[in-house]
This record gives C-alpha cells, sequence and structure tokens, in this order.
C-alpha cells in the first residue's frame, strides 16, 4: 500500500468508524450470531492474489458485524465497560502508523520515557502514592491485560520471598479474580497453595483475621508465604477487602501485597472516592488498575505500579547479547521487557497519553462521576420496586439485583433469573450479565460506557420490569 493509498483508504476507514460509533443504537447489543455463522460467511482459502481494501471494508458490513458484540453500545451494560473513546483510537492509530517495538529504551525511547511520564502522570491523577514514582525505588509500566500485572506482581514477590524448591503459597479469597490462580499455575505453584482467605458474608471482602491465621499455619507448615491479592471492587459485586488491615498483617509477616483494582482504580481520579485506597500508601508493594475498562482508553491499557522495581527486574530480566546496548548498560534509562512476561511491546502510551490530554483531569472526573450518578438512580429505583431485592453497596458503576420470585426454591428462583436474562439479553436492545452471591443468582448492570445517558438506564429499567410481567 502506497502512502497515497494509505491516505485514501485510512479516511475511508476514519469516516467507517465515526459512522459505526454515530449508528451503534441501531443494532442489536449482543451479536446475534449462532456459532461457525462469521466463518461460513467467508471465504475457507486465503487470496493467491491480493485484492482491493474495499473488498475487506464489504465483508466487514456484510460478515464480520453481524458477530460483533457492541460493547460501545449505549446499553451495554454486561461485564464491566471496555471504554473506547476517539483520543484513545486515535493515539492507538498513531502508536500503528509508527511501528515501534520499544522492549528496550535504546530501540525507541520515546516509546519508554512517554510510558513513565504518562504512568507517574495517572499514578498523580489517581492519587497514588510518592512511592510509585518512575524516578523512585518503584515504577509504574503499561500491561496488556490485569491478568499480566498481577503474573509479574506474582513472579517479583516469589522473588523476593525466596523459598526455591520449598512449598510457596498465595492468598486470595473467593471473590479474587480467577487471574490469580492462574497466575499461580503458571508460576507453578500446587493447586492448593493458592489459599482462599474467607470473606464477610454481606460484604464479601476479605476476612484480615482468616488471613492472618491461614498464614501462621502455613509457615508452622514449613511453607514460605509470597503474596496476599487484595481486591478493589471485586470482578462480581464490586466488594472491597480492607487493605489497610490486610496491609497490617502482609507487613508482620513479611508478605508482598498486591493490589487488584484493575475496574476500581481509575474512580480515584474523582478525589471523594480516594478512600478506597485507604492502606496502599503504606502497604501496597504493587497495584493495578485498567483505563481500559472505565477510563476512556480502548483495551488494551492495563497499569502496574510496584513500590520497589528490583525483585521485577531480577525475576524477569535476561541480558542475551542481541540487546546489549550502550543505554542499558549505563543504569539510566528503564528496558521495559524486565517489567513484563514478552520481550516486545507496542507504544500503547500514546493512546493514554492521548486520552489524558482530550479530557483533561477534569473530563476523566465527569465521565466516572457519570457513571456512578446513573448507577445510584438505578439502584434507587430498583429499591423502589419490592418485586426486586438490591444489593446494597454499589460505591461504583455496578449495581447487582435480583427479581424475588416469591414462592420459588432458591435453584427455581436462580433458574428463572438466568431465563430472564437471557430473554433480555436476546430481545438485543440492552445486555446484562450475572453473578452468583450466598447461592443467589444477581443480575449485574454495569454503567459506564460513554454512550449512556440516562434515558438509556430509564429504558433498560423499564425493559427488565416489563419482561418480569
Ligand atoms: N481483576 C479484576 C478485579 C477484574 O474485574 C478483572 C476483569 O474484569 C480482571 C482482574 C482481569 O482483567 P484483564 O482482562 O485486564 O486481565
Amino acid at each position: 500500500m502506497t502512502p497515497e493509498e494509505f491516505r485514501e483508504y485510512g479516511k475511508r476507514v476514519v469516516d467507517w468508524i465515526a459512522d459505526y460509533l454515530a449508528s451503534i443504537e441501531s443494532r442489536p447489543v449482543r451479536s446475534q450470531a449462532k456459532p461457525g455463522d462469521v466463518r461460513s460467511a467467508l471465504p475457507e482459502r486465503p487470496p493467491e492474489e491480493g485484492e482491493p481494501f474495499e473488498h475487506v471494508l464489504a465483508d466487514l458490513d456484510r460478515a464480520i458485524l453481524p458477530g460483533v458484540t457492541h460493547w460501545q453500545h449505549p446499553s451495554f451494560f454486561a461485564y464491566f465497560p471496555a471504554n473506547a473513546s476517539g483520543p484513545a483510537i486515535l493515539g492507538d492509530l498513531l502508536s500503528s502508523g509508527l511501528g515501534v517495538q520499544g522492549m528496550v529504551w535504546a530501540t525507541s525511547p520515546a516509546c519508554t520515557e512517554l510510558e513513565s511520564l504518562v504512568v507517574d502522570w495517572l499514578a498523580e491523577l489517581l492519587g497514588l502514592p510518592q512511592g510509585f514514582r518512575t524516578d523512585s525505588a518503584g515504577g509504574g509500566v503499561i500491561q496488556d491485560t490485569a491478568s499480566s500485572a498481577s503474573l509479574v506482581a506474582l513472579l517479583a514477590a516469589l522473588r523476593r520471598a525466596g523459598g526455591e524448591g520449598r512449598r510457596r503459597t498465595v492468598y486470595v479469597s473467593s471473590q479474587t479474580h480467577s487471574s490469580l490462580e492462574k497466575a499461580g499455575r503458571i508460576a507453578g505453584l500446587a493447586a492448593g497453595d493458592v489459599r482462599a482467605v474467607n470473606v464477610d458474608e454481606h460484604t464479601l471482602a476479605m476476612d484480615p483475621a482468616h488471613l492472618d491465621e491461614l498464614i501462621a499455619a502455613d509457615v508452622a507448615d514449613g511453607a514460605v508465604p509470597a503474596l496476599v491479592c487484595a481486591t478493589i471492587g471485586t470482578t462480581s459485586t464490586t466488594a472491597i477487602d480492607p487493605v489497610r488491615r490486610i496491609g497490617e498483617v502482609c507487613r508482620a509477616r513479611g508478605v508482598w501485597l498486591h493490589v487488584d483494582a484493575a475496574y476500581a482504580g481509575v474512580s480515584a481520579i474523582c478525589p471523594e472516592l480516594r478512600w478506597i485506597n485507604d492502606g496502599v500508601a503504606e502497604y501496597a508493594d504493587s497495584y493495578v488498575t485498567n483505563p481500559h475498562k472505565w477510563l476512556l482508553t480502548n483495551f488494551d491499557c492495563s497499569v502496574l505500579w510496584l513500590a520497589d522495581r528490583a525483585p521485577m527486574i531480577e525475576a524477569l530480566s535476561i541480558l542475551p547479547e542481541y540487546l546489549r546496548n550502550a543505554a542499558s548498560a549505563s543504569g539510566e534509562v528503564i528496558d521495559y521487557r524486565d517489567w513484563q512476561i514478552p520481550l516486545g511491546r507496542r507504544f500503547r502510551a500514546l493512546k493514554l497519553w492521548s486520552v489524558i490530554r482530550w479530557y483533561g483531569a477534569e473530563g476523566l472526573r465527569e465521565h466516572v462521576h457519570k457513571g456512578i450518578a446513573l448507577a445510584d438512580e438505578f439502584a434507587a429505583l430498583v429499591a423502589a420496586d419490592e418485586r426486586f431485592e438490591l444489593r446494597q453497596d454499589h460505591p461504583f458503576g455496578l449495581v447487582c439485583f435480583r427479581p424475588r420470585w416469591p414462592g420459588l426454591s432458591t435453584a427455581d428462583a436462580n433458574a428463572a433469573t438466568l431465563a430472564l436474562l437471557e430473554r433480555l439479553n436476546d430481545s438485543g436492545d440492552l445486555y446484562l450479565s450475572h453473578t452468583k452471591a450466598n447461592g443467589n443468582v444477581l443480575l449485574r448492570m454495569a454503567i459506564g460506557a460513554p454512550a449512556t445517558e440516562r434515558e438509556h438506564v430509564l429504558a433498560a429499567w423499564s425493559a427488565i420490569r416489563r419482561e418480569l410481567g
């Protein structure tokens, strides 16, 4: 493709995206494709000769779009949001245009230096501790996902804990994201050595006293406790673990505290929500949050901060001859290849930088505020309808609730809730997801897509009530 051809098709692609986003509301939120539909609509064999780009765009409309679930649809309320925004898309395009591979500082200094600047900016915007800044012993790095970030944290924690050849243990709760169990498996821990700490029956927050007991018992048994993961905003119901009290246990026992704030962490951009990070400054060894969920930055962009980068670098740095260079040897630069699992890395900082510059702190705060205000309004509607039961704690954009189904057993009520959810999602008008807490299936209404307005939330509530009959 020549630069002139690129210019022409590039404009058409940008127009296509703008038209897509402008008309997204006319599409069913959840794809109505059946398994195999997309593949069977496309040629089984690759083309022998190149094709005009128009063919790609035509197939995008004909074969791909029907198989797309529209995460940017204003009535997408499932899972957690995966925000996209104009500046993030353009930042990503610039990153692709530059085609930079930023594995070490020397392979493109701007890729590293913009990244360390922008993660410092984000730390400041979220009120995170000075010790996470890249000019301290710690620092921040952009990862593809929180799952990768937590794996990196675990590898650093295992390095710091030592005890190779002995049983090493990790502590999570039933509410911790499954990526921690996966990280344990990847790191070679036995399944039983990712230990489940009890949670409070009502709040679903981790019980620090039980954590302390488990660690003490494991130490008495000869194990080496390596990492505790506290979650701020669990995936299921956005429960908040008591980070400070968990941190006190970790400090007393010499265990690494990792804080998973993948979804909720970015909400600390609003000063009145900074309380969620109570204890982080004093106790957290690592902290992850995903701008790619709720901070208007296209997937993938997950930021991991560490209070001390040394154990991570010791765990992950291998220096083959072909990567040796004067800048790395000087010790004056960051080589982010040592802060992640893969060697290669994209210039992801460009999109986060574009987002922060376009919206400013004020615009980002407004976005988070809006999601929370709409969630509060939705929760009030649920609370006011006696046919529904609301889960009380909803500090962020997620509201969990269920129909009461009087007279039905728990099993039948759960089946009825799931059937209701399927009918709603099949309608194409909205998309919710579900979870289970204390044996009950709950509907999850996660508000925070950039296009969601009050009218969409009210329409969703009407649809839910209508479907209940
Ligand atoms: N941690 C929490 C609390 C989450 O809610 C999620 C995803 O929803 C993750 C981790 C995993 O995020 P990622 O997809 O970035 O790995």
